[in-house]
């Protein structure tokens, strides 16, 4: 392995490996370093967001997440044996022609990140596991990183996808303000269970004592344990301790956890990034922004800001200027102070019910530096339409892929590395796109451009 490289990824969750996966398709260099000596075990962030799920199609998972994810079933709440009430987490939803994949998908996170590691390993790409980042400097030209390993690596840009603890904002000495709530902590594992079935969610509520929830873990035989701790009191992360809780709570004897699998104690932080950039080096997912996990935030926003960076990084290594690296924060920024706000009123009303808002399908980029004309900064929906001599096609087949895309109702301009298309019956797609001649959309699914001259648009594309 190269001790050069075009980027250094620090850190292999889901953020650090979408954005291997995105470089890696566009044929950019990169090494993946994640100092845990195994792939992580746990199911931790559970819920694919329908925006994650048009993500993942256009990163070619999309088959392998659906054909081993599940929809939320419905959530039975008990009052030990005594029902309280039943419901959905989630509206049923059918797809549709602009929301192909309109239901939340429940995929263990451990599944997640293997299926991104298989497709990554398809471009030859692979994680250095025990690969510790122990120190960096940066200069002018790149970054040289110290691994616990001894190797030095030398890196024209670094990023730093390594979770909430990052030592890489620590080491760029970027603030992370927020707070912390000492009083909230939440015991969650994976645990085997006797006495219940798996077609329901299961929650005990017991005035006094709490909640626990027990959320069959899509396409396995292990169940995730939810219970949030009461402040004060001693946590337990045996088997014996996860026993307790479930029988405090829920006052059955026929329920029975008979294995833990993996456990751990999550502290709620609410905090963010003062900076997303310092020079090369630049942070993404948890280590830019840490949330409660209601609503089920965070996993998804750190998929997306790889999403974001992944083009950016790419063009600017291929010869694009630097000051399309500060659009990532002044794009992804807006995003994470949202979902702390949003993920923090979930918790704090303990909504169980889920909405639009938490699936990321309205998250856009309007009034920014990189949107122009109508429409601009709005996501890119999909649509099922014609091209002008008559093929049935359907844009997200258009979009997929690590190129620049227009749609245009007249003669099809070209340029280098973009595909342009000539829509036969815009009719069908003047709701979401608008009446300009040309759309750029940009290779992460959102409208760059509206407008009728190509001049404009060669232009953009020039900037970019
Ligand atoms: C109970 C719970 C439920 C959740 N539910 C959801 C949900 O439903 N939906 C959702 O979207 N999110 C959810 N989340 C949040 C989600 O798990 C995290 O937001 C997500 O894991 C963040 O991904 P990441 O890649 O940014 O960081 P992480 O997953 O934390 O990955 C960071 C990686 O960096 C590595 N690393 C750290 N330091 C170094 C170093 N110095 N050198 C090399 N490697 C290093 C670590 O080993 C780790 O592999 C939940 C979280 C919890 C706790």
């Amino acid at each position: 392995m190269s001790n050069h490289t075009d980027v250094l990824i620090v850190g292999a969750g889901p953020t650090g490996l979408t954005l291997a996966l995105d470089l890696a398709r566009r044929g950019a260099g990169f090494r993946i370093v994640d100092k845990a000596p195994e792939e992580f075990r746990g199911s931790r962030g559970k819920g694919l967001q329908p925006r994650t799920l048009e993500i993942f199609d256009d990163l070619g998972v999309i088959d392998d997440i659906l054909a081993t994810g599940e929809v939320y079933p419905p959530m039975r709440v008990r009052v030990g044996r005594i029902p309280l009430f039943q419901s959905r987490m989630h509206k049923r939803k059918d797809p549709t022609p602009a929301v192909p994949y309109p239901m939340v998908t429940m995929q263990p996170q451990w599944r997640t990140e293997k299926i991104l590691r298989d497709r990554l390993a398809e471009f030859g790409g692979k994680v250095e596991q025990g690969a510790e980042l122990i120190s960096f400097e940066q200069d002018g030209h790149g970054v040289t990183a110290t691994l616990g390993t001894g190797e030095t690596i030398r890196a024209r840009y670094l990023v730093g996808t390594d979770g909430g603890r990052s030592l890489v904002r620590k080491t760029l000495g970027i603030g992370f303000e927020g707070t912390t709530r000492k009083e909230e902590r939440i015991l969650i594992g994976d645990v085997r269970v006797t006495g219940i079935g798996r077609d329901h969610i299961h929650a005990w509520f017991r005035p006094g004592r709490g909640l626990v929830v027990l959320f069959p873990m899509a396409g396995t035989d292990t169940f995730q344990f939810v219970a949030p701790l009461p402040p004060g009191a001693g946590y337990a992360l045996t088997l014996d301790g996860y026993r307790r809780v479930l029988a405090e709570r829920s006052l059955l004897g026929s329920v029975e956890v008979t294995e833990l699998l993996w456990s751990s104690l999550y502290q709620v932080n609410i905090r963010m990034a003062d900076r997303y950039r310092a020079g090369r080096v630049l942070l993404a997912g948890d280590a830019a922004h840490v949330h409660s996990p209601a609503g089920g935030q965070g996993l998804n926003t750190g998929v997306q800001d790889a999403y974001n960076l992944g083009w950016k990084l790419a063009r600017v290594l291929d010869g694009a200027p630097e000051s399309l690296l500060d659009t990532y924060e002044e794009e992804r920024k807006p995003v994470a102070a949202h979902v702390l706000g949003l993920s923090t009123m979930l918790h704090d009303k303990r909504s169980h019910k889920r909405d639009e808002e938490t699936q990321q399908l309205l998250l856009g980029y309007r009034g920014g530096s990189l949107a122009s004309g109508e429409r601009a900064g709005d996501r890119a929906p999909d649509a099922r339409c014609h091209l002008a001599d008559g093929t049935p096609v359907r844009l997200f087949d258009l979009f997929r892929g690590p190129h620049f895309t227009v749609l245009t109702s007249g003669p099809v301009p070209r340029f280098d590395g973009v595909r342009s298309h000539e829509i036969g019956d815009w009719e069908r797609i003047r709701d979401a796109y608008g009446d300009e001649r040309h759309v750029l959309v940009r290779p992460d699914g959102y409208i760059a451009l509206t407008t009728s001259s190509a001049d404009e648009l060669a232009a953009y594309l020039a900037r970019v």
